[in-house]
């Protein structure tokens, strides 16, 4: 395992709360955001796209609701 170096894994939530349904993090995002029965948001697989495009969806969302941590530490990534 060392000196591999491989792109971080993350974990995404949806805060239903907020979403609004725009389906903006369902376009940046496909393989990760899909919306559900009531149109909201909902984190299919948190490793059907890479780190870069879950981060980017998370800052495109006009509201905030995605929060991003990184899968191994726990660490906030975004908000
Ligand atoms: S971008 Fe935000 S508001 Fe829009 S569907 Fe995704 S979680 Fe909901």
């Amino acid at each position: 395992m060392s000196g591999t170096r491989g792109p971080r894994r993350v974990r995404a939530e949806v805060d239903h709360m907020r979403c609004v349904s725009n389906a903006m993090c369902v376009t940046i995002a496909p393989g990760v955001f899909a919306h559900n029965d009531q149109r909201q948001s909902e984190v299919v697989d948190s490793e059907g796209g890479t780190p870069e495009a879950i981060i980017e969806a998370a800052e495109n969302c006009p509201t905030s609701a995605i929060t991003v941590t990184d899968a191994v530490t726990g660490e906030t990534l975004f908000p």
